[in-house]
């Protein structure tokens, strides 16, 4: 099994939990995971992710089985809902690949998920405890514990709160801090190839931008699946997650979209549906022994398709300063959180803006979001978006030598 540097007890088993798991159980730590669910999994709907969540695969060790996984879009296309007509849009061929070293590309949240959970499961190191739903933390002489529902208590020489976007780590952690409701609800779904329209079957990750709401769609499983999420302004009153959403309300949100977009919400039979919110970014995620990653240091909107893979991100930084400081948490934990906080509330605060102004832009707004879009070339849009898909906020050269 190795040299065991510590024990370190994770809070969540979603990709942020099991990922950090994996960077831990990589430098050494035997990782508790502890999941409130009855089994470890994801929900059935797609994710996209970036080169610098590739990055951060390669270096959690998992690059490969991701890879395997996953479909390769050769473009993100924005069309005008209004119209029909393409806005702009950036091609992720191989020009991209080779600028940012990895591939933009779209798999199924459970493939992904599963991809860390085999890594976790023939770890030695790592154990998946679930139906274990914490409670709370608590700072010891020599680490910290956190307290489950169950009346167990799971002690380490330190905790990860990777519990989400309703966070109980976090919310002791703050004292309690608000939940922003966005004003937007997510319906999502799943069609077979065969009930894809055949006019509308693009290898894209694409946007239909309509005022006030907008629609996604691309390729899954191996072009087996395509995954649907339509997203419209709502007055909805408090956060929710996958309950069942209505037809009938879907298709007169999007009432005023082109009918060959449209026609494409016609055909799920079921829906579930995502009333959406986020968190005002917090200038700390320690407590002592304990720190936050993935959505629950960070929850997002999903506009930048990067919650998940700011959380694999935030995985990578930890596992790398947990090893460069060999035992000193404080200064590790002060590192991993000066490395993550910018880069990834400039991902929470770009999301808030991008949904509003860009994805459900309306009037003159509209007007010159397609102008100022449409004008970009694919140099300028790969450069406006450097910052995020060139890395993982790991220097280069400790991403190099790590792989
Ligand atoms: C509509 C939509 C589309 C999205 N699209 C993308 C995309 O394309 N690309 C992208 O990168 N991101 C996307 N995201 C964001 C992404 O889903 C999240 O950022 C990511 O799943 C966060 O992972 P996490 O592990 O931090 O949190 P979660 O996925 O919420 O996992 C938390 C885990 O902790 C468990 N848990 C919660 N409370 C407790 C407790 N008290 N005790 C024990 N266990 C607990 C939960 O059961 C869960 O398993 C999208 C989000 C939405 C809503």
């Amino acid at each position: 099994m190795g040299a065991v540097r510590g024990r370190i007890v994770v809070a969540g088993g979603g990709i942020g939990g099991v990922s950090a798991a994996m960077g831990l159980a990589h430098k050494g730590y035997e990782v508790v995971v502890l999941e409130q669910a009855p089994q470890f999994g994801e929900i059935g709907a797609g994710i996209q992710i970036g080169p610098n969540a590739f990055h951060a695969m390669d270096y959690l060790g998992v690059g490969d089985a991701g890879r395997a996984k996953a479909v390769y879009v050769d473009k993100l296309i924005m069309m005008d809902g209004l119209t029909g007509t393409e806005v702009a849009h950036i091609d992720v061929g191989e020009a991209f690949r080779q600028r940012f070293g990895n591939p933009y590309a779209v798999i199924h949240r459970a493939d992904l998920h599963e991809v860390f959970l085999a890594a976790c499961r023939s770890h030695a190191k790592v154990r998946l405890v679930n139906n274990q739903t914490v409670i709370g933390y608590v700072n010891t002489s020599r680490g910290a514990k956190v307290l489950t529902a169950s009346g167990e208590t799971f002690e380490g020489d330190a905790v990860i709160g990777a519990d989400g976007i309703r966070s109980r780590i976090r919310a002791q952690l703050t004292s309690g801090d608000e939940l922003k409701l966005s004003g937007h609800v997510a319906y999502r779904a799943v069609l077979s190839i065969e009930q894809m329209p055949e006019d509308l079957r693009w290898n894209a990750a694409t946007l239909w931008a309509g005022p006030k709401c907008h629609m996604v769609h691309y390729p899954l499983q191996g072009w087996k699946s395509f995954n649907l999420v339509a997203t419209f302004v709502t007055d909805i009153s408090s956060v929710g997650a996958n309950e069942p959403g209505t037809r009938e309300e879907i298709l007169e949100r999007f009432g005023h979209i082109v009918p060959r977009a449209r026609k494409l919400l016609e055909v799920p039979k079921t829906w579930r549906r995502w009333v959406l919110g986020d968190r005002d970014p917090i200038e700390n995620w320690v407590d002592g022994r304990v720190a936050l990653l993935g959505d629950a240091a960070h929850p997002t909107h999903q506009y930048m398709a990067q919650g998940a893979c700011m959380a694999m991100e935030d995985s990578v930084m930890l596992a790398h300063q947990l090893d460069k400081h060999d035992g000193d948490f404080a200064a590790a934990f002060a590192e991993y959180q000066a490395a993550r906080i910018v880069r990834a509330y400039r991902v929470v605060l770009s999301s808030r803006l991008i949904g509003k102004h860009i994805y459900h832009a309306e009037g003159a707004e509209r007007l010159v979001r397609n102008a100022v879009m449409g004008a970009k070339t694919q140099a300028e849009f790969c450069e406006d978006l450097a910052w995020l898909y060139g890395g993982t906020g790991l220097s280069a050269g400790d991403l190099k030598a790590a792989a």
